[in-house]
């Protein structure tokens, strides 16, 4: 990969003269640009950036997200998915103060030990926040290489990612490790485009750029298909007593732990279904409100969903709560149920 030995100058030179003005760029420590790059995975930085400072805001040190309840700390990340992100961060938060005394480790290998912290992340912390010449490599990095390079290789496959580790490593400016990859991802997020044709007339790399010069680019990267998610319908029931909604805790294990959901069942139920299972529930329908079909997407599996929405006469069941709009912090709520009620 000798075109990546050209990269360094004109890369660094192009974030020099101007990049994304983002909070965690601002004011930068390990533990802002942690949380920052945990809240970045799988997640648009247009829609982490009021969860990050409404997060600094509530937690603004590692001691403060170690000691948050667990109902607090949820409804801080609420909307933002994946759930056990911020568990890790709060597991790590405690092993910082416990086992490091407060102090965020400082080399790339106890810093990849933390709760939740990858291979990437923990290149990304190592540079950004301690200058270590580590590289961080995501998808959006292994693409920009693949381009770069005109490499065919399967970016999903394993060794394709160590191989394109090892040749950023062998490239890194040590005098500016973490600028290079943030600058890396900065391209990759703004110029080297995913998904689309890359934006080469703005690009620095232009000049050595293989996948331009031999117009594959835009072809690039090689993933292998993933395979196809698995599909779960459900019937969904949101069930309004005056302001208040019924819902149910999901318990301490599997997907959505410790959150809060609408009563559902599995399966798409007719209304005349759904009525049988109100009964079972001991509630009496008092106005259907409306019935919809609403999908919901993970990683591995998407809902099929039928919402019935549903004025009501009755209690229900012993183990549900109710909530309104003063009390739902109490019960946080991830996305695939609370953009229902919308
Ligand atoms: S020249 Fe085009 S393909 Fe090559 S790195 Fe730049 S934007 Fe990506």
């Amino acid at each position: 990969m000798t075109t990546l030995s050209k990269l360094p100058a004109p890369l660094l030179a192009w974030y020099g003269a101007g990049h994304r003005s983002l909070p965690w760029r601002q004011e930068v420590s390990p533990y802002r640009t942690w949380v920052s790059e945990i809240m970045l995975q799988q997640t648009r930085v247009a829609a982490v950036i009021p969860y990050f400072e409404r997060f600094m805001a509530a937690l603004p040190t590692v001691e403060a997200l170690a000691a948050v309840d667990e109902p607090t700390l949820l409804s801080l990340w609420q909307g933002l998915g994946y759930y056990n992100r911020a568990r890790n961060l709060r597991l790590a938060a405690k092993k910082i103060v416990g086992f490091h005394g407060g102090q965020f480790p400082q080399t790339y290998e106890e810093i990849r030990m933390l709760p939740g912290v990858g291979d990437y992340t923990a290149g990304a912390i190592a540079s950004i926040a301690f200058g270590l010449p580590t590289p961080a490599v995501d998808g959006n990095v292994l693409r920009v290489v693949a381009r770069l390079t005109d490499c065919h290789d399967n970016v999903l496959a394993p060794a394709t990612r160590r191989r394109v580790t090892e040749a950023l490593a062998a490239v890194i400016p040590h005098d500016h490790p973490g600028d290079f990859n943030q600058a890396l991802m900065e391209l990759g997020a703004t110029v080297c485009l995913p998904n689309t044709a890359p934006m080469c007339e703005a690009c620095p790399c232009r000049a050595f750029c293989q996948g331009f010069a031999h117009g594959t680019a835009a072809a690039l990267p090689v993933r292998e298909k993933k395979e196809g998610r698995r599909k779960e319908e459900k019937t969904v029931f949101i069930l309004r007593h005056g302001e208040y909604e019924a819902v149910r805790y999901r318990g301490e294990e599997g997907l959505l732990a410790s959150l809060w959901e609408y009563p559902n069942v599995a399966g798409t139920l007719t209304e005349s279904e759904a009525a049988a299972q109100l009964a079972q529930w001991n509630v009496t329908p008092h106005k259907w409100v409306k019935k919809a079909k609403e999908k919901h997407i993970f990683t591995h599996i998407v809902w099929e969903m039928t919402v019935y929405i549903i004025d009501i006469m009755g209690d229900g069941l012993k183990e549900w709560q109710w909530r309104d709009a003063y009390n739902a912090h109490f019960y946080p709520m991830p996305t695939a149920f609370s953009k229902l009620s919308k």
